[in-house]
């Protein structure tokens, strides 16, 4: 990436360089701190390689993979509460690599969805953020997505407003996450499908974002919105009870 195309992906990311000149100036400085900001990244103001390889990762066209699953699953009724007996929270199998940013954006509420995906079946941050990005999306809509097998993952920066709940205004303020699920093998019938990794990784994911953002509301997509997503009651659920 020459300065023309940094400046030039800063702008089509909202951070104005103030000019597509190819001059690296004071603005531009300005604009790669913001944008070094928002992606969690060191801001230094310079366009080093780490901070290019985000840019050119956040300007992608999306990659031609899976198609969605049917989102229609999601206008049904919030399934009954299944009995799922108690999980632990417990720290995700990719722990050791995963880092949670900080961020001065302010936060105060946790929505949970479900990636409306058929039970048994693993679908990668990759396949989601391409789905999104098909719907015009700047980047994927949730923060952190969470596997089948309790892996948890980065979606958009969270020092960036997410694309999750546009209902009742609440992508403001909110980090949105997301587990692989939510509908049963049939890909029509919403079900909490969350395995038991899941569940612990969420569970703890949940603790870890309330000690570090300030979070006084653990809430589900369904709560503001006539949509099964997640497919469960989260104020019933123990994720729900946290704070
Ligand atoms: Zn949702």
């Amino acid at each position: 990436m020459n300065k023309r195309e940094v400046q030039a992906a800063l702008l089509s990311l909202g951070f104005d360089p103030k000019g597509v000149d190819g001059r690296f100036g004071q603005d531009t400085k300005a604009a790669v701190i913001a944008f070094q900001k928002a992606y969690g990244l060191g801001a230094d103001g310079i366009a080093g390689r780490q901070t290019i390889a985000a840019l050119k990762q956040a300007i992608a066209a999306p990659q031609p993979g899976r198609p969605e699953p049917d989102k229609s699953a999601m206008a049904a009724p919030v399934p009954v509460s299944q009995r799922l007996g108690t999980v632990a929270a417990a720290p995700p199998p990719n722990a050791a690599s995963l880092t949670l940013l900080a961020t001065a954006r302010p936060i105060d509420e946790i929505v949970w969805h479900c990636a409306a995906t058929a039970e048994g079946k693993d679908y990668t941050v990759a396949d989601i953020r391409a789905w999104h990005k098909l719907r015009g999306f700047s980047d994927i809509g949730y923060h952190y997505v969470v596997y089948r097998d309790g892996r948890i993952m980065l979606g958009r920066p969270v020092g960036q407003q997410g694309a999750h709940c546009a209902d009742q205004g609440k992508n403001r303020g909110t980090i949105g996450c997301s587990y692989v699920g939510g509908v049963a093998a049939d890909g029509k019938t919403p079900k909490d499908t969350r395995t038991p990794a899941q569940r612990a990784s969420m569970l703890w994911l949940t603790q870890q974002l309330i000690g570090r953002h300030g979070i006084t509301r653990v809430t589900g997509h369904n709560q503001y919105a006539a949509k099964a997503c997640p497919s469960f009651d989260v104020g019933r659920d123990e994720l729900g009870k946290l704070v």
